[in-house]
């Protein structure tokens, strides 16, 4: 590293493509890299999952969560989904590691379910592993495995593989519901949507995107945006989730406009096992105190 330090500094004076050239070559080392790696990851037990919960917006309370990913990487530490799950999309790895990412938060779902008042996980599902044409079936031998109810299952999926070929995408999506699975549609308002389209959708649940929360107190065009959100979801039949709640004024706001549920910073990260249990327990002593 110090070698590349001097080797930098001798030629970023003459020439001020190297610097880049250097810094883009050691990207494309890391990116080779964690795709190899990423091949054995679920074999050397590097992938967790996280679980933030969905906190419900008229009584405060959790009953579901959401998985989320992460890598502990033997050389580059801890590593979040932005950076890895392109590439394992890429190189395919995305398949078994999602099958391993359902089946591991069902297990846990089941776990859960037996101690405490909890009901529900959602797992993130890339639309690679939405277009195998086994991928049906193998939701149904997971949630068999697991003596898992489906409709304990969310499935969260965004708005872009959907509308890249409706028709195909849309009998999918029809197949899983016919399965039992919760279906919701993540980050919503950020790709580009038909509305057409949206009517047509078996969802369950939309999902107003972090985006559209973060400055809907000020920004009276946010504001009006998540109004209309969640009207249109109503309106359609479904349930709403804003994601990226981290004030106490934007939680106001959502109940006020009729919001169902929220995920953010506000009530909890990411939780590993450990302190997800700790927030199970204190809710479990918070209802047998009252
Ligand atoms: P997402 O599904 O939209 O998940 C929400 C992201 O927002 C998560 O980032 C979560 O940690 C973060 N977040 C939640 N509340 C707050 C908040 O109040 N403030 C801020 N600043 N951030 C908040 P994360 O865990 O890094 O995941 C990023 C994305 O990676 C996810 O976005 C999802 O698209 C993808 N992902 C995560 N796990 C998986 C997985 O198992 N499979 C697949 N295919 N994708 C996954
Ligand atoms: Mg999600
Ligand atoms: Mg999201
Ligand atoms: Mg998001």
């Amino acid at each position: 590293n110090a070698d590349m330090a001097m080797y930098r500094a001798k030629y970023a004076g003459k020439n001020n493509f190297s610097f880049y050239d250097n810094q883009l070559m050691e990207e494309l080392v890391k990116r080779h890299e964690l795709e190899n790696d990423l091949k054995q990851a679920i074999l050397r037990n590097e992938l967790f999952l996280l679980y933030q919960p969905k906190v419900c917006l008229t009584t405060g309370k959790f009953y579901s969560a959401e998985a989320l990913i992460r890598w502990r990487h033997p050389k580059y530490g801890l590593i979040n989904p932005a950076e890895f799950i392109n590439i394992a999309e890429e190189s395919n790895s995305i398949i078994e590691m999602g099958l391993w990412v359902m089946s591991t938060a069902c297990a846990q779902l089941m776990l859960w379910r037996e101690h405490y008042d909890f009901r529900c996980i959602a797992v993130n599902v890339s639309s690679v592993q939405l277009q195998q044409t086994s991928f049906c079936q193998d939701v149904l031998a997971i949630l068999t495995e697991h003596q898992c109810p489906a409709e304990s299952l969310e499935i969260e999926q965004t708005e872009s593989w959907i509308m890249d070929n409706p028709a195909l995408n849309i009998a999918v999506l029809n197949k899983l519901k016919h399965i039992g699975v919760r279906l919701s549609l993540d980050d919503f308002g950020t790709a580009y949507s038909s509305l057409s389209q949206i009517g047509r959708l078996p969802l369950d649940i939309l999902k107003i995107d972090k985006s559209f929360i973060d400055h809907c107190v000020e920004k009276q065009n946010d504001h009006m945006i998540v109004r209309t959100i969640i009207q249109l979801g109503h309106n359609l039949g479904m349930k709403i989730v804003a994601e990226g709640v981290e004030t106490e004024a934007q939680r106001q706001l959502l109940q006020q406009e009729g919001c169902d549920e929220y995920q953010g910073y506000l009530f909890a990260k990411p939780l590993s096992v450990e302190e997800f249990e700790l927030k199970l327990i204190q809710q479990k002593q918070l209802a047998t105190s009252n």
